[in-house]
């Protein structure tokens, strides 16, 4: 863990200085990879190398700064949840998206099943298993797999986004937790229609094929409040921004959350593909790739990568 108050002197708008911070996170973070390993319980994700890392930093400008595998695509996994999120809150609205799933840290891992079925009714958030399996079974009566691909170019601004085919086979054939998930929500009353409609659906979202390009990409239409900043095109409205960074920060790297906010304090979200995508408001994107996960299933070099980037440009939200 890399804690420390002590803040060096140096121009943090100094466009060199910039690119030599995030060379050291690049460097920081290819070590810390060594220290993960890949994810495994879906089969096809432990063909990853988990030596592999990327890291890629864009700006309004459009000026990007890349070190490492940035252009190797992988599976956005959890990350789609955001995208998922975002659909629900353009098309669905906040009150009918936040009448069946709540907006509560969970304390646990993304796949957890205890709380749903002891504590509550209504899954915790939408950025754990649970509250995304929700969010679709709602989307899946309005929108089916092609108009959420298409959000999802959109959002990512990356028009070069599939379906990685392989990995939503492995995952779908796999993936009996989440199955689980999805009928007890029916039995509770929760989850309304088909649960096999609305599961086939969440599988191809976590299976889309993404870079850190695309994942930096995504996290700078946040920064800019919804709208990309190359075309002018408004995505997604302004106001719900702030439930998607909100619930990115308070949720967005499962039961690592709070330790992450106090570290790092960038609205962030992980997949178990590797990626982290981070947005810091009104300045930049940052996407990394790193497939080697910690214990909590979070990107170990992408942690170690966004701390020393945060820490040096004192970019955590209550610096
Ligand atoms: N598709 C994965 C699952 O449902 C997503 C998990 C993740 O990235 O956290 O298990």
């Amino acid at each position: 863990m890399y804690f420390t108050y002590e803040q060096p002197e140096f121009d943090k708008n100094d466009p060199g200085e910039i690119r030599r911070v995030i060379r050291e996170a690049y460097e920081n973070g290819r070590e810390a990879a060594f220290l993960g390993r890949v994810a495994d319980y879906i089969p096809e994700l432990a063909k990853a190398d988990g030596g592999d890392f990327g890291i890629c930093v864009k700006n309004m400008a459009g000026d990007n700064i890349s070190f490492g595998e940035t252009e190797k695509r992988f599976s956005i996994q959890s990350i789609s949840k955001v995208i998922n999120l975002a659909a629900s809150l353009k098309f669905l609205g906040f009150r009918e998206t936040f009448s069946h799933v709540k907006m509560e840290p969970s304390g646990d891992a993304f796949n957890s099943i205890l709380k749903l079925d002891l504590a509550s009714d209504l899954p915790y958030n939408p950025m754990i298993n649970a509250g995304a399996i929700q969010v679709m079974s709602m989307l899946s009566n309005f929108m089916d797999f092609d108009d959420l691909i298409s959000f999802a170019k959109a959002f990512c601004m990356d028009d070069s986004i599939v379906l990685n085919e392989e990995v939503y086979c492995s995952e779908r054939d796999t993936g009996d937790r989440n199955r689980a998930i999805a009928y007890l929500l029916r039995s509770k009353g929760v989850l309304q229609g088909d649960p096999d409609k609305t599961l086939d659906l969440y599988f191809r979202m976590c299976s889309l094929n993404v870079n850190a390009e695309s994942l930096a990409n995504m996290s700078l239409l946040i920064a800019n409040n919804g709208t990309n900043p190359f075309t002018g095109k408004h995505v997604i409205h302004p106001g719900y921004i702030r439930t998607i960074r909100s619930l990115m920060y308070t949720c967005g790297l499962y039961d690592e959350s709070g330790e992450y906010g106090v570290l790092v304090g960038i609205p962030s979200k992980s997949g178990v593909g590797g990626g982290i995508t981070a947005s810091v408001k009104d300045r930049c994107g940052i996407g990394t790739y790193g497939p080697a996960l910690n214990e909590k299933g979070n990107s170990a070099g992408g942690i170690a990568a966004l701390q020393h980037i945060s820490h040096l440009l004192q970019l955590n939200s209550f610096c």
